[in-house]
């Protein structure tokens, strides 16, 4: 393992301090380490602001090729989101487009790939990810959106859920069930779709941290031009492939707070009229949460590492949002009984730093489903880390409407 950036690695990483530093400013939070996201018009304005500029000086999906308007490296895409989260900028909205982008360069046609992917890399237009459905997400392959092939033309009907961003998307990506007859991985087929099609109906759900960036899609006879199918028919599970694989290179980091922050919240709060940093109990609590950030920071040289020599990360990756998305959790629980009724505000005016702890609270149980719950990554630690037994999959060579779900 190797813990330092390589002289190339430094470089990159001076070259992003400086531009961070005379263009971040402009957009971060005023007055305050935190983010909040309000999900306002103006808060998308600043957020597409912001990533055509990323775009405009080569930030924006840093891992994608160059001639997409990358760099072609991961391990620079890193280093930059390390640097950039030292700042409280807008929300990333875009974040469907950094896997559905990858999906377009493999599948799409030269002209589709000139027409939408400088849009998506810009921030210019939004894509979403119509994949999940009220009884398909861990096991994704379950899915029944249904696609017909009426000439020229697929007449889709379906529902999905839980879809990010969809309210404000121009374009999605999307699984659909052409076949039945055949076993649940073989049946599928994908597309890429205006979301200004008619038929396509989006509601909003409401969440417990007041947010509403989650979405229900209902597909009624929408139509699709079989131009936008992505792969051939029947090859969907392998499109979705590529989509997840570029997916699970996101994410894993620590978010805050972490116990920096509950160690900062510790030193200003008293206990019995001592500073509760000197209290024996919050010290055992916050150097728990310390080794285990210790622990995932090294975790992550691991992958930086491998990406470094230009190997691909391998499933020890999973550690990573496991430990970190728990952990979010029991920080914000703990800052909020440190907190006492304080910790239960979330709109204390131009207090951001006490409220983080309960939005992170909110914000975690999400976290801990999104992009692999905790039980899936409990599976790949076990099958592809530990070499366990595999997961019982009783399901996956027969025909999807002969399934006890009573699948049609
Ligand atoms: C913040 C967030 C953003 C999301 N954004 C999107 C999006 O933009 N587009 C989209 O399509 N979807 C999105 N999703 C949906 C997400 O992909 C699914 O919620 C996730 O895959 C889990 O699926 P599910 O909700 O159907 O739960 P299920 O898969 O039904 O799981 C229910 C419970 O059973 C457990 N379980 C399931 N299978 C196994 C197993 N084999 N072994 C052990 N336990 C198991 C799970 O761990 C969980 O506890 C998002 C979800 C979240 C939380």
């Amino acid at each position: 393992m190797d813990f330092n950036d390589n002289s190339e690695e430094a470089a990159f990483r001076a070259e992003v301090k400086s531009w961070l530093a005379k263009n971040a400013p402009k957009f971060a939070q005023k007055g305050s380490n935190v983010r909040r996201e309000d999900e306002s018009a103006e808060d998308i304005a600043e957020a597409k602001e912001w990533q055509a500029l990323k775009a405009d000086s080569g930030y924006a999906f840093i891992q994608w090729p160059k001639e997409y308007g990358g760099r072609g490296s991961p391990m620079q895409a890193v280093i930059y989101a390390q640097e950039e989260a030292k700042y409280p900028l807008p929300r990333n909205y875009f974040i469907i487009g950094a896997f559905a982008g990858p999906t377009l360069m493999a599948y799409a046609t030269e002209e589709q790939k000139a027409r939408y992917i400088r849009p998506m890399l810009r921030g210019e237009e939004v894509w979403c990810q119509l994949f999940s459905e009220p009884g398909a997400g861990s096991d994704l392959a379950g899915i029944r959106t249904r696609a017909e092939k009426e000439g020229d033309t697929w007449v889709v009907n379906g529902q999905k859920v839980w879809t990010t961003v969809a309210y404000m998307s121009d374009w999605a990506i999307l699984v659909t069930r052409h076949d039945t007859t055949l076993p649940k991985h073989m049946g599928l087929t994908y597309f890429f779709l205006d979301m200004k099609s008619p038929g396509v109906e989006v509601t909003r759900i409401r969440q417990i941290s007041g947010g509403s960036d989650f979405c229900e899609v209902f597909l009624s006879d929408v139509r699709i031009p079989d131009s936008q199918r992505l792969g051939e028919i029947g090859d969907g599970w392998s499109v979705c492939l590529t989509t997840l694989m570029n997916e699970r290179f996101m994410g894993g980091d620590a978010s805050r707070p972490d116990a920096k922050e509950l160690l900062g919240l510790a030193k200003r709060l008293k206990i019995d009229g001592k500073p509760a940093i000197e209290n024996p109990a919050v010290r055992e609590r916050i150097a728990e949460w310390y080794v285990q950030s210790v622990g995932a920071k090294f975790t992550k040289f691991r992958t930086l590492t491998a990406l470094s020599r230009g190997q691909t990360p391998g499933p020890e990756n999973s550690i990573l949002k496991l430990v970190n998305a728990s952990k979010l959790q029991d920080i914000g629980a703990y800052g909020m009984d440190l907190l006492g009724t304080a910790g239960i505000l979330a709109d204390v005016d131009g207090d951001e730093e006490t409220a983080q702890f309960l939005m992170a609270y909110l914000a975690a149980p999400g976290a801990r489903i999104a992009g692999g719950t905790d039980e899936i990554l409990r599976n790949i630690i076990a099958e592809r880390v530990l070499s366990l037994p595999s997961d019982i999959r009783v399901d996956k060579a027969l025909p999807f409407n002969k399934l006890a779900s009573g699948a049609k």
